[in-house]
């Protein structure tokens, strides 16, 4: 059976999946309260420990992630 791979996209969805905007990891389930939310250009992403712990002064600096 083909399944169509769904295509992420600004589609306005609140059950997109999470992933984290810097390596791609995905939680098994939900966002572990140990990720970090950062909101930028009111686009939602997530950071999992490990990036969020390097890119901590970046996020709290709030400066554009594009860069990453
Ligand atoms: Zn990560």
């Amino acid at each position: 059976m083909d399944q169509p791979t769904p295509h992420p996209g600004p589609s306005g969805s609140e059950a997109q999946p999470v992933v984290c905007a810097s390596c791609g990891t995905r939680p098994p389930g939900e966002i572990p309260p140990t990720w970090t939310c950062s909101v930028e250009n009111g686009t939602r992403q997530y950071f999992c420990v490990d990036c969020a712990r390097a890119n901590l002064r970046a996020i709290e600096g709030r400066l554009d992630s594009s860069w990453w």
